[in-house]
Formats: structure tokens, C-alpha cells, sequence
């Protein structure tokens, strides 16, 4: 179709959009029976940009028609209503889907005899549980796409901790590294305990655009985390950096200053949570007074704890600046007193004193050029 722009006959639908390889329609099967508490599912809701609603509405232009199965946000009764997707899908019935796990993944491997960790729902001949370990074995190999979602899918997380009875490890841990979907992707990993709304959002949104064959595939890092939300430190972003290149440091969690000597680790966490806010840009964690305690990175929690220490590197870190720190202070505090005062000539006498030179004006002496 083409419209006559006055000028020129302008194509409304491109050639590229015409043929593009993509799907008009995909579904999301999410599961949170790994070791989960369901926060990475509540935490999404919160997402403005775009909101999960506008994703399943169909309010965004070139997204694909998308079918959430979510159990917490599903309108089906449960049981085995709700599970009707999940089964055909793991029978090969289903058609392109994105697999989304939430929580870690516990090792069967190690349990003495019968039993399991975790469940969704049972085996329709046997009437015995389904782990969240054989729906993974199933579903993964026939998904579009796979992604972990919050920091116990992607590493393990707290579930995963020293001295955790379950084994738990997170999804690349137990499809390996280099597990690739049917879309040829490799598992997308989300982090954060729990994720931060609109960065999960933007990358499903990403995921389903290319989907529907008009992105790229998202850029993932060396860990699989997409680059343009962790690609950049906590303290990159956080509005209390000044205080900590002055070497202004806090001393207890009621003070604006920089908390890196009462337990903050963002200098060496890969997160845009204080940059970004929590919801609608308000929140977030050291920008507001609350210790980063690394929750999106591999090694949390075990490499963080006690949490309320001061990190090792901080205390470093922060001696050494303390002299640069507060010779910059003072100097920053005379140049701060000799602009926070205003010009002389702004004032109501009979004079002009601005240094005002009318030299354009014909007839007068100063300045006829
Ligand atoms: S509070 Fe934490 S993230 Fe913010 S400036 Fe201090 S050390 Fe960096
Ligand atoms: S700033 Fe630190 S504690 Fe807050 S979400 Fe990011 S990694 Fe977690």
C-alpha cells in the first residue's frame, strides 16, 4: 500500500516488514515451582515501561500476540486447567514458546531413594509428582526461547547457598553454558533477588521482538545477562558517588553519604538499580539508604555476607582517597562560597555599572565603528 505524499510515493509497509521470518503469535510458559518465592513474578507487575498488561493487550506495535501462562497471574482455576498448555507443550503440541524459569533448580541427583524437591504437577499414569527438573528436560529443548528470571534461576542464588541441603544451582548450571533454544539463543539470564521490574520487561520485550523478527537478538554478556542493564557498576550509577570521590563516608545507615564503610558493595556489582529507581524511577538501594548487597551477581549471597561488614576492597579503597578526598573538599568549598554569591552590578542605584557598551548606536562617541 502507498500513500502520495506530495512529493514523493512513499511505501507504508516496507519490503524488510513484509518479509520478515518472525511469529504472530507465541506463548510464555512460566514456571516458579523451583526453589522460588514467586517475588520475581510480583516484582514484573510493577514494570511501567512497558507493563506486562500492555505485552498480553497487544498495546505495542510489533509484538508478536502473546499468551501468558504465569500461574500467579493466571485467570484459570489451577489444577490440571491450568496445566493444559504446559502438558502439550512437553508433548511436542505446542506451538513456538519462551520458557521462563524463576527459582533455582534443585539437584535430584543427590536424593537416596524416592522423593523430590519440588513439583508441578503430577504424572497422569502414575500419579507421582513431576519435578521442576523433568518439566526443564522436557521443555527446554523444544522452547523458542529460555529465560531465568531473577538471581536464583540465573546462579542459585540464597536457595543455593553454603550448607543448602538441596544442591540447588541455577538454569545454565544444570542445562550447561552453552545450552542453545530452538531460536538458537542461548538461556537469556535476568538477575536480581527480586528482578527489577522494567529490566526484565525490556528484555522479554527485546526477546519478543525478535520473535517477531524485527531485532537482533538480545546482547548477552559472559555470564548471559543482557549488557545494557548490567554492563555498568552500582556505584557507576549511584548519586552518592561525589560524597565517596570527597572521601565522605558514613558512619551509620541514617546518613546521605556514601555507604561503602557500613557495608555497600557497588563498586564491584554489575547492576542499574540506583540509576534506574525501583518503580517509576523512585527507590533503589544505596542511592536511598540502603546497602547494595550484590543481589544480582553469581557469587551472592555467600560472597557478600555478613552483608553489614565493611567489604574488604572498600576499606582499601577508601583510605586511600580520605587525603584527595579532603583536600578537593576544601577547595570545592571556596570555589563553592565565591559562586554562591551574585555579581556586584545587579543592583537598583541610578547608575548602570554591568559594563554595558552601546557601540552601535550612530552619534554616539564610544564605539562608532
Ligand atoms: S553508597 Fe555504595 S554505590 Fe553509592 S557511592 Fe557509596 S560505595 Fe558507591
Ligand atoms: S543495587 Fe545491589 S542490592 Fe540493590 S538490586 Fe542492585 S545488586 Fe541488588
Amino acid at each position: 500500500m502507498t500513500i502520495d505524499s506530495g512529493t514523493s510515493r512513499v511505501s507504508q509497509e516496507p519490503e524488510a516488514a513484509r518479509e520478515r521470518p518472525g511469529f504472530d503469535e507465541i506463548s510464555i510458559l512460566w514456571i516458579s515451582e523451583g526453589m522460588s518465592c514467586d517475588g520475581d513474578t510480583v516484582s514484573m507487575t510493577a514494570s511501567d515501561q512497558p507493563s506486562i498488561e500492555d505485552v498480553v493487550l497487544g498495546l505495542i506495535p510489533g509484538l508478536p500476540k502473546v499468551n501468558l501462562y504465569n500461574k500467579v497471574l493466571s485467570p484459570s482455576l489451577g489444577g490440571e486447567d491450568y496445566l493444559v498448555p504446559f502438558r502439550a507443550a512437553a508433548r511436542g503440541d505446542l506451538g513456538p514458546f519462551i520458557l521462563v524459569i524463576e527459582g533455582s533448580v534443585p539437584n535430584q541427583n543427590i536424593i537416596e531413594g524416592d522423593g523430590y524437591w519440588t513439583s508441578f504437577g503430577n504424572d497422569q499414569e502414575t500419579g507421582e509428582p513431576l519435578t521442576l527438573n523433568w518439566w526443564i528436560d522436557q521443555l527446554a529443548p523444544r522452547a523458542w526461547a529460555v529465560v531465568a528470571v531473577g538471581t536464583c534461576a540465573t546462579y542459585g542464588g540464597i536457595h543455593a547457598m553454603a550448607g543448602n541441603p538441596t544442591g540447588s544451582m541455577g538454569l545454565a548450571d544444570y542445562l550447561g553454558w552453552d545450552f542453545r533454544s530452538q531460536g538458537a539463543l542461548p538461556i537469556v539470564n535476568v538477575p536480581g533477588c527480586p528482578i527489577q521490574p522494567e529490566n526484565f520487561m525490556e528484555t522479554l520485550t527485546w526477546v519478543l521482538y525478535h520473535a517477531a523478527g524485527s531485532a537482533p537478538p538480545p546482547p548477552l554478556d559472559h555470564m548471559l545477562r543482557p549488557q545494557w542493564l548490567f554492563g555498568r557498576t552500582v556505584h557507576e550509577g549511584c548519586d552518592r558517588a561525589a560524597y565517596y570521590e570527597q572521601g565522605d563516608f558514613s558512619r551509620d545507615y541514617n546518613s546521605p553519604k556514601c555507604q561503602v564503610k557500613i557495608g555497600c558493595w557497588g563498586p564491584v556489582v554489575n547492576c542499574n538499580v540506583p540509576k534506574r529507581g525501583w518503580m517509576a524511577g523512585i527507590g533503589g538501594c544505596p542511592n536511598v539508604g540502603g546497602i547494595c548487597i550484590g543481589c544480582t551477581m553469581p557469587g551472592f549471597p555467600d560472597a557478600f555476607m555478613p552483608f553489614m561488614d565493611e567489604p574488604t576492597g572498600g576499606s582499601l579503597s577508601s583510605v586511600l582517597i580520605r587525603p584527595y578526598g579532603a583536600f578537593i573538599r576544601r577547595m570545592r568549598g571556596i570555589t563553592s562560597m565565591a559562586v554562591n554569591k551574585e555579581p556586584r552590578w545587579r543592583h537598583n542605584r541610578d547608575e548602570l555599572t554591568s559594563g554595558y557598551d552601546p557601540h552601535w548606536r550612530a552619534g554616539r562617541e564610544s564605539g562608532v565603528r
